[in-house]
C-alpha cells in the first residue's frame, strides 16, 4: 500500500492541522503496542467505552509515528505530528478501507451468518488458492473493526477476496457492506446467538442480508424465511437436503469417519466425501461445494479438493515449552497478514527477551517472493526477532535477509537437527503453513504434561472487564484480584492483559503471590491482603503494599519500615463492618489514629472494608449497614488523620447490586472470570476457562456389569463406557459422579458413571458419536462451573480454585 495523505484526508473528510506535504504512508494500525508502528504508519485512534487510544499518541511520537487521524488533539502534541481530525475515528477509518477496497475490482465473496463463517473462509481458501491470488480475513476479522483492517491488507497482486462479516446490532451490516462489497453472498445459518441487539429474527435477518444488496450471486441453504426478506434482484443459489426445489439438491450418508454427500443438479449428480460427520461440517462444506460450482470448477476438481478439507484452527495458542521457553504457536496458516498479527501478539506477550521464530515458506502474500521476503525480512527486524529458522525451498533461499538465521529444506530435516539445537528462557513463534505439519515441532518444543488442559480464553476475560468498567463511574479507579493464581486461570498472563488495560490496582493474598508477579516484571501497585510478618523484608523489596488490619500488624510493619529507613510506604487500612474476618473495629480506630500521627513511615493509601453478603437479596438491609459502618469509619479517620485515601468496599456482586457505594475504587474478582450470582448478568459475561481431556479408552459393557470402586453404577443394558483422565485429584468432586454431573463430547452431554476416582472418571456414551482420543468438555459453556457448583452444593470460587495445579493453562486469543 502506498497512499498519498491528501488522498486519504478526502477520503475521511477530515481537518488536517497544518499545511500537508507531499507524503505517502504504506501502513494502518490501531495498535499501540505493534512494533510495526513506523514513520509511515498513519494510527488511527479508536476510542472504545473503556479504552481511549488517544493517550498513547505522545509514547507513539516518541517511537517515530507522524500522522495520526484523532477525534481532537491531545493538548501540547499539536506542533509534533500530523493530525487528521475527525468526528469518529472508527468511522474515519472504516471510509479509508471502502475508498482502498473501490481501487480493486476483482470478485469478493462476503460471508456471514451466525456460525461458520471462519470456517467456510478458510476452507473456500484452500479449495480456491491453487487458482487465485486470494487476500481474505485473517483470523475472525469480522467486525467494525476487523472488517477494515481487513479489507486494507490487500495489495496489487490479488485477484480474489474471501472476507467475513459479524454483527451484533442493526446498522452495522451496512457499514460492513460498503467496506467488503462482495460479487458473491455466502450466507452460512441464521441461529439465535447474538440476539440481544435485535428485537426479532426478521430485524436480524434483514440486518445480516444487507451485507448482499450488491452482489450477483447468493448461496444460501434453501429457506423461504429468508428468501422473503431477499430484494427481487438478487440472485440465489440454493441447497437443501429436505426442499427439492433447491437449486442443488443433497443426500447425505453418515460413516464412522467420513460423509458421502450425493450432489445432483439438474442434469448433473456426482458423490463427495468429506472427512467430517457433523451436521455443522456438512453444511459448511455444501456452502464451499456451491461456490465452486457457481465458479464452474469441475466435477472432478471439487472431489478431490473437498476431500482435502481439514478441521479448521484460526486460534494464536500460547503453550509452557521446554526448557522454560514459552511457544506461540500458530501452526496453521502462513500468510503474511496473520505473520503479522503473530508478531504483535509476541510483542504483547514479551515474557522473554529472547526470541525465536520458525518460520515456513510463505503462500499467496499476492507479492514477488523477492519483494514478500524484504518485508518479511524489515517485519522480523522491527520486532527484535533474535533468531530465525527457515524451513522450506522458498524461504531458506532467502535466509540471508534474516539475522542470525538457519535454513532447512523441510520440517523433518528440522527434526532430525533438533537434539543439537539449543532453545531454553525465550519465546518461540512457530508459524508455517498447513503442509509443513508444524505440529511435530509444537510436540518436540512443548511441555509434556497430561492431556488435561484448562484453556483461558483472553478475550472473554477483556470483554467481562469492559463490562464491569462500563458500570463504574468514569473516575472509580478499578483493583483486580488475581489471588489464588488468578481463581485458577493463571495469575502471569491475566496481569499482564489488565496492566495493558490500565487497572489502577492488583490484589493477591499473600506476598508470594505477589512477589511471582513482579518477578514476571508485572509493576503495577499490589495490594496483599494477608501480610505475613515473615515476609515483611520480601514485600519492601518488590514494593508490595500491605492490607494493615490489626494494631499487631501494624506496629510490626513499621518496625521493618524503619529498619529500611522508608519514608511514606504506601499502606491500606481494612475496617470490619462485619465480615468479621480481618480488619479494625471501631474501639480499636482512636488507637490507629494516634499511631499513625506520630509517624512518617507510612501513607495511609487506601481505606477498605469488605462485603459480606451482596450478592444475597434477602440481607440488603445488613450490607447498607455494612456501608454506613464503613462511611463512618472511613470518615473518621480521614478527618482524624487529615488524609484524602482511595476509599473501596465492593466486590464484584457490590459493583452490580451496590452501584452507589463505589466509592473511589472497586475491587473486581470473580466476575472477571465470567461467573456471576445473577442469571441476567451471567447472559452479559463470557465463558473464560473450559477444562479438556480426551477419552483415553472405550469399552462396552453387557447389562449386569458395573463400573469403577464399589461398583457403584451396575448397567441396566448393553452400554459403552469412555475413560476420560482426571479425577477429583484434578479438582473434580466426587459429588459431580455416579449419574449427578455429565461432561460434555461432541456437542452432547455424557453421564459420568460411577464414582469419580482420584485420576479418571467414566462416561456413558452409548448414544454419542466418539472415539478413543476424542476431546472431552469437563466445564465451560457446557456444563458451566455454575452449573457444577450448584449439583454439588459448593460455589463456583471453589471449583475454579480447586483445578490441580497439574492440569495445564493454555491462554489463547480469538
Ligand atoms: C476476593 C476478594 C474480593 C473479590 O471478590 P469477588 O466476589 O470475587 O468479586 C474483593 N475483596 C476482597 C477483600 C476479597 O478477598
Amino acid at each position: 500500500m502506498s497512499i498519498t495523505l491528501q488522498n486519504i484526508i478526502q477520503s475521511i473528510q477530515a481537518k488536517p492541522n497544518g499545511k500537508i506535504a507531499l507524503e505517502t504512508i504504506d501502513n494502518v494500525s490501531i495498535d499501540s503496542r505493534s512494533l510495526q508502528n513506523n514513520s509511515k504508519t498513519l494510527f488511527f485512534a479508536l476510542v472504545g467505552p473503556n479504552n481511549d487510544a488517544h493517550t498513547y499518541i505522545n509514547d507513539l511520537i516518541a517511537k517515530g509515528v507522524r500522522f495520526f487521524v484523532v477525534n481532537y488533539i491531545p493538548e501540547n502534541l499539536d506542533s509534533k505530528a500530523v493530525f487528521l481530525v475527525v468526528e469518529d475515528t472508527l468511522k474515519a477509518l472504516q471510509d479509508f478501507a471502502a475508498y482502498y477496497r473501490n481501487l480493486f475490482s476483482f470478485p469478493v465473496i462476503g460471508i456471514t451468518g451466525s456460525n461458520g463463517k471462519t470456517i467456510v473462509k478458510e476452507w473456500l481458501n484452500f479449495l480456491l488458492s491453487p487458482d487465485y491470488n486470494i487476500i481474505r480475513s485473517p483470523k475472525s476479522y469480522n467486525s467494525q473493526v476487523g472488517v477494515p483492517l481487513s479489507v486494507i491488507g490487500i495489495n496489487e497482486n490479488h485477484n480474489f477476496g474471501i472476507f467475513e462479516a459479524g454483527i451484533s446490532k442493526v446498522g452495522e451490516m451496512e457499514r460492513l457492506q460498503r467496506i467488503i462489497k462482495p460479487t458473491i453472498g455466502i450466507l452460512t445459518n441464521i441461529g439465535s446467538a447474538h440476539d440481544e441487539g435485535f428485537l426479532n429474527i426478521s430485524q436480524k435477518i434483514k440486518e445480516k442480508l444487507a451485507l448482499f444488496t450488491d452482489v450477483q450471486v447468493l448461496i444460501l441453504n434453501k429457506n423461504k424465511t429468508i428468501e422473503a426478506f431477499l430484494k427481487p434482484n438478487v440472485k440465489t443459489f440454493t441447497w437443501s437436503t429436505q426442499d427439492k426445489k433447491a437449486d442443488v439438491f443433497i443426500q447425505k450418508k453418515t460413516f464412522e469417519d467420513y460423509s458421502e454427500l450425493r450432489i445432483s443438479r439438474k442434469d448433473i449428480c456426482f458423490t463427495i466425501d468429506i472427512p467430517f460427520t457433523d451436521e455443522a461440517s456438512v453444511e459448511n462444506s455444501l456452502h464451499c461445494v456451491l461456490t465452486m460450482l457457481y465458479l464452474e470448477y469441475s466435477t472432478e476438481v471439487i472431489v478431490a479438493r473437498v476431500k482435502e478439507l481439514y478441521p479448521v484452527e484460526m486460534r494464536l495458542k500460547v503453550k509452557n515449552g521446554i526448557n522454560n521457553c514459552t511457544l506461540i504457536d500458530d501452526s496453521y496458516s502462513s500468510d503474511f497478514q496473520s505473520l503479522k498479527i503473530a508478531l504483535d501478539f509476541l510483542e504483547n506477550q514479551k515474557k522473554h527477551k529472547k526470541r525465536t521464530l520458525i518460520l515456513s515458506d510463505i503462500f499467496q502474500s499476492g507479492l514477488a517472493e523477492e519483494e514478500l521476503y524484504s518485508k518479511v525480512s524489515q517485519l522480523i527486524i522491527s520486532n527484535k526477532i533474535s533468531r530465525v529458522f527457515c524451513i522450506g525451498e522458498t524461504v531458506s533461499r532467502f535466509k540471508h535477509k534474516f539475522i542470525n538465521a538457519t535454513s532447512f529444506l523441510g520440517t523433518e530435516d528440522f527434526i532430525k537437527a533438533f537434539e543439537n539445537l539449543q532453545f531454553s528462557d525465550e519465546t518461540i513463534l512457530i508459524k508455517g503453513s498447513r503442509q509443513f505439519e508444524f505440529e511435530h515441532i509444537v510436540s518436540l518444543l512443548e511441555e509434556k504434561t497430561h492431556e488435561t488442559v484448562l484453556e483461558i480464553n483472553l478475550n472473554a476475560i477483556s470483554h467481562n472487564l469492559n463490562y464491569f468498567k462500563s458500570k463504574l463511574k468514569p473516575e472509580t479507579k478499578l483493583m483486580v484480584m488475581v489471588k489464588a493464581f488468578g481463581y485458577g486461570s493463571g495469575s502471569f498472563e491475566i496481569a499482564k492483559l489488565l496492566a495493558h488495560h490500565q487497572v489502577d490496582y492488583l490484589g493477591v493474598a499473600f506476598a508470594d503471590e505477589g512477589i511471582d508477579l513482579r518477578k514476571e516484571g508485572i509493576d503495577l501497585p499490589i495490594m496483599v491482603m494477608n501480610p505475613e510478618m515473615t515476609s515483611f523484608q520480601l514485600m519492601l523489596q518488590y514494593h508490595l503494599e500491605p492490607e494493615i488490619y490489626s494494631i499487631r500488624v501494624l506496629k510490626a510493619f513499621l518496625k521493618a519500615v524503619e529498619e529500611k529507613q522508608l519514608d511514606e510506604y504506601p499502606i491500606h487500612i481494612k475496617i470490619n463492618t462485619g465480615m468479621n474476618r480481618l480488619g479494625f473495629d471501631p474501639e480499636m480506630l482512636p488507637e490507629l489514629v494516634s499511631i499513625l500521627k506520630n509517624t512518617q513511615r507510612v501513607k495511609v493509601k487506601s481505606i477498605l472494608s469488605h462485603l459480606a453478603s451482596s450478592d444475597v437479596p434477602s440481607h440488603h438491609e445488613f450490607t447498607l449497614q455494612q456501608i454506613a459502618s464503613f462511611e463512618r469509619d472511613s470518615s473518621f479517620l480521614i478527618q482524624e488523620l487529615s488524609i484524602d485515601p482511595i476509599r473501596h468496599i465492593c466486590n464484584t456482586s457490590g459493583i452490580s447490586n451496590y452501584p452507589n457505594a463505589q466509592y473511589d475504587m472497586v475491587r473486581l474478582g470473580i466476575g472477571l472470570y465470567g461467573v456471576s450470582n445473577e442469571e441476567e448478568e451471567q447472559q452479559m459475561l463470557e465463558n473464560v476457562g473450559t477444562l479438556k481431556s480426551i477419552i483415553s479408552q472405550i469399552r462396552t459393557i453387557e447389562a449386569g456389569e458395573s463400573v469403577g470402586y464399589s461398583r457403584r453404577f451396575v448397567a441396566m443394558k448393553t452400554t459403552r463406557v469412555a475413560t476420560i483422565p482426571i479425577g477429583y485429584a484434578d479438582g473434580i468432586s466426587r459429588h459431580w459422579g455416579n449419574g449427578v454431573g455429565y461432561v460434555t463430547i461432541n456437542g452432547k452431554a455424557a453421564t459420568i458413571i460411577g464414582s469419580v476416582c482420584m485420576d479418571m472418571l467414566m462416561a456413558d456414551v452409548t448414544d454419542i458419536p466418539c472415539l478413543e482420543g476424542s476431546e472431552v468438555i469437563i466445564f465451560g459453556k457446557n456444563p458451566s462451573v455454575t452449573t457444577i457448583a450448584n449439583a454439588t452444593k459448593t460455589i463456583p470460587y471453589e471449583i475454579l480454585t480447586s483445578i490441580s495445579l497439574r492440569v495445564k493453562r493454555m491462554f489463547y486469543r480469538e
